[in-house]
């Protein structure tokens, strides 16, 4: 069974949809969408530059960005069982019928017919064209995390030139990301959520971002109704314990002086916690009467515990206790 589409799957393909396009970003968006996501077919006479990803959204909107520089194009839809099965859309432009100029046009070749790390020429003056290259590079390979599980969106390129390229692209845009090295690939990371936030403003996913946001509040009141939880669970179990210790020593005191040799303002108290072991120092002192303040019952508490330890200590000499 084919899954539903990851999160990431979701908001390339609200990208697709959505983005606006204008003329001049054309060659900007593929060229970045070739790096990212593009291969190069050689060989029996059907040369051909593949685009490839898992959103049909995302292969149409190659395909007419194609048409609309005028390029031959076709899509092809494949089922791929490794490592998971899914359908993988395939948008090829012949390289014979249009040959090195394509890849001039993308700026992935020289003048000369050679591939280049960086891009060739003026693709990336204007600022509405760096915006539809990051949004390319989004497309075809970007990683997103499903909202909730950490900010964290990332590209890899097997190509450092490219991913420095990018890393230069996403800074002029006031983010800040890092590089690091995988393997034989480059990673260019964004890992806060403010950041990858605003990248997705960048490149338009308006429903992304909302989303993103979402999972990202969620999460902070997950966090904090936790901390709240655990603060409220920490104090109560805090008073509980020391009403009952405050429970076995009154027990001590009725076993070896009676409750009604003590002082009635302490007597009362002391029947009080009997009756409710489990009460804090404010409901206590509520239900005295006449009411009394927490550090007033404290101060109880503190005398008959004193008379506690004296009578401990008074058993052990063998004197009389006096009050
Ligand atoms: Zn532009």
């Amino acid at each position: 069974m084919a899954k539903e589409p990851s999160f990431c799957v979701q908001v390339k393909s609200e990208v697709a949809r959505q983005a606006e396009v204008r003329s001049c970003c054309l060659r900007a968006e593929l060229a970045a969408c070739a790096r990212t996501m593009g291969s190069m077919r050689i060989g029996n006479n059907r040369e051909a530059l593949l685009f490839t990803s898992e959103s049909p959204a995302v292969a149409r909107r190659i395909f007419k960005l194609a048409r609309q520089l005028g390029w031959q194009a076709d899509i092809l839809v494949r089922l791929c069982t490794r490592p998971r099965q899914r359908r993988l859309f395939v948008v090829q432009m012949s390289l014979r019928q249009q040959g090195l100029f394509l890849l001039q046009e993308l700026g992935l070749a020289d003048r000369k017919g050679r591939l280049k790390d960086r891009l060739e020429g003026r693709l990336l003056d204007r600022n509405c064209c760096r915006r539809a290259y990051l949004r390319g590079c989004f497309m075809g390979g970007g990683f997103l995390n499903q909202p909730g599980h950490g900010y964290n969106l990332e590209f890899v390129f097997d190509n450092n030139e490219a991913a420095e390229e990018l890393k230069e692209i996403m800074t002029q845009f006031g983010l800040n990301p890092s590089r690091r090295q995988r393997k034989e690939s480059c990673l260019v990371y964004l890992k806060e959520a403010d950041q990858v936030g605003e990248f997705l403003r960048l490149i338009g996913a308006t429903q992304g971002v909302l989303a993103f946001e979402n999972g990202r509040i969620l999460k902070d009141m997950r966090n904090q109704v936790n901390r709240l939880v655990n603060c409220e669970t920490a104090n109560v179990s805090k008073a509980v314990e020391a009403g009952l210790s405050q429970v076995e020593m009154i027990g001590r005191l009725q076993n070896r002086l009676g409750l009604e040799s003590l002082p009635p303002r302490l007597q009362d108290l002391a029947l009080l916690r009997l009756s409710h072991p489990e009460a804090s120092l404010q409901e206590l002192g509520r239900l005295l009467d006449p009411p009394l303040g927490k550090s007033g019952v404290n101060h109880r508490f503190r005398q008959l515990r004193l008379i506690a330890e004296q009578l401990r200590s008074e058993k052990r000499a063998g004197a009389r206790l006096r009050l």
